[in-house]
């Protein structure tokens, strides 16, 4: 998908509307009502009628468009602006692109873009070696944060976020040269620096079968129950371009990214900041496919994702 594509495929609404419905089409429409999947499509009301029990599902409703009052066509042109270019773009400028007189839809539905994206990298966990590694997070505090404001690593400033990724020892037979080639990332914001949140997140986030590479945490003790291997060693200078090399990369990268882009970020925002840098990330390879599968993402009938 290029510009000019996508001018030509999507010139209005309905082109718009109508690659949607096939979208969801080609994922199944599923029941709200009865779980039932087959489904009549009413061409005069723009709805799908389930074949068991009559009731019937709108174009949106389901997915994260559901209850969102902009055109599909300002959707469609979000996810081109949010896919074309690399690093992204703020809600600020959208609006402006978009000539569109509100910001808080324009943000608002950025968000639910990168949540949809995020939603799509959850259905994936990591597998093999993986580089496990925290950072931290400049985010802007509230009015009541700042008043009991700690300093240092407790800093209601500084959010702390779970760095994972996969990442393949590669040897060069011939020359002996060792490298190492990543693959999928994922970055968790975490509540708090205890071990039964890193728990949690190596639990929900990394196949059981993996060998994990950290640096010595006492917040890591138990990792190696949730792991096949977990292998620590000392945090110096040499094991972030060594044995933590990409999940270093990424930090900064992203770091780069956030600050350039959007300058303050509210905490409880991040994690869908972070999303979307992942989700970029982990489609690095996919060029000019990036849009059509934002648009599955979006499209994807999911009725908890509106509760
Ligand atoms: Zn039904």
């Amino acid at each position: 998908m290029t510009i000019l594509k996508f001018m030509e495929d999507f010139p209005d609404e309905f082109s718009c509307r109508e690659h949607f419905r096939k979208s969801r089409e080609k994922q199944g429409i599923v029941c709200k009502k009865c779980g039932c999947k087959k489904h009549y499509w009413l061409k005069a009301k723009w709805m799908w009628q389930c074949s068991t029990c009559n009731f019937r599902t709108s174009i949106r409703s389901g997915t994260m468009m559901e209850s969102a009052k902009l055109p599909v066509h300002k959707w469609y042109l979000a996810i081109a602006f949010m896919t074309f270019t690399k690093k992204g773009i703020s809600a600020c400028e959208l609006q402006r692109q978009l000539g569109h007189k509100r910001y808080e839809s324009i943000w608002s539905m950025m968000h639910k873009i990168r949540k949809a994206m995020g939603n799509r990298d959850d259905m994936y966990g990591l597998d093999g070696m993986i580089e496990f590694d925290e950072a931290y997070f400049e985010v802007e505090t509230s009015e009541k944060d700042k008043q009991n404001l700690k300093r240092g690593k407790g800093s209601q400033k500084q959010q702390n976020v779970a760095i994972m990724a996969e990442s393949i020892p590669l040897e060069d037979t011939k020359t002996g040269t060792k490298s190492k080639q990543c693959r999928y990332f994922k970055m968790k914001v975490l509540q708090n620096h205890k071990s039964d949140q890193i728990d949690q997140c190596v639990e929900n986030n990394i196949s059981d079968r993996s060998i994990v590479f950290s640096d010595k945490s006492k917040s890591y003790l138990n990792i190696s129950d949730y792991v096949e291997v977990h292998i620590t060693e000392i945090s110096t200078r040499e094991t972030t371009i060594t044995t933590l090399k990409w999940v270093h990369i990424a930090i900064s990268n992203a770091k780069r990214t956030l600050l350039g882009i959007y300058h303050k970020i509210k905490g409880k925002y991040l994690q869908n900041y972070l999303n979307e840098f992942c989700y970029k990330l982990n489609r690095r390879y996919f060029g000019n496919q990036l849009f059509d599968r934002v648009v599955i993402a979006v499209s994807n009938n999911n009725w908890q994702f509106n509760e």
